[in-house]
């Protein structure tokens, strides 16, 4: 199916699709093929994803997503909680801000595929040595 056969789609529906893992255009193909490896292109709609380079954004975000999560709770526990002690706060915190690190990471780093395709910010093309071509 040609990219002319799908209607435009707005920015927040890209990223929601992308959020969930969903080809940003077609919303029926998966973006990624393991847990944070991207398909080269959509298996649905051949939407060629390789251009679209999240590098560092999406751990940057999840990042900051975990520690504005994690420290508010820290926070409230040494406050309210009766001062537990800090193997107590180790045993808590650390495991669950991987856990929830893990969980937000492909979301994020998918919303992050699809605000790129959607303002179609891509990187550019380089040679089969891996030299960038662009001026
Ligand atoms: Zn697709």
């Amino acid at each position: 199916m040609s990219s002319a056969a799908y209607a435009p789609v707005d920015l927040w529906t890209a990223m929601r699709r992308g959020w969930r893992g969903r080809c940003p255009r077609c919303n029926a193909g998966p973006l990624f093929g393991g847990f944070l490896k991207m398909r080269s292109h959509c298996p649905t709609c051949d939407l060629v994803l390789e251009p679209y380079r999240a590098d560092d954004a999406p751990a940057y975000f999840t990042i900051f997503a975990v520690g504005h999560i994690i420290v508010p709770l820290v926070l409230v526990l040494e406050r309210y909680g009766n001062q537990p002690p800090l193997w107590f706060h180790a045993v808590l915190w650390l495991p669950l801000s991987v856990v929830i690190a893990l969980i937000l990471l492909p979301r994020i780093k998918g919303a992050v595929i699809a605000l790129l395709w959607s303002h179609r910010i891509a990187a550019p093309k380089s040679s089969p040595d891996g030299l960038d071509l662009s001026p």
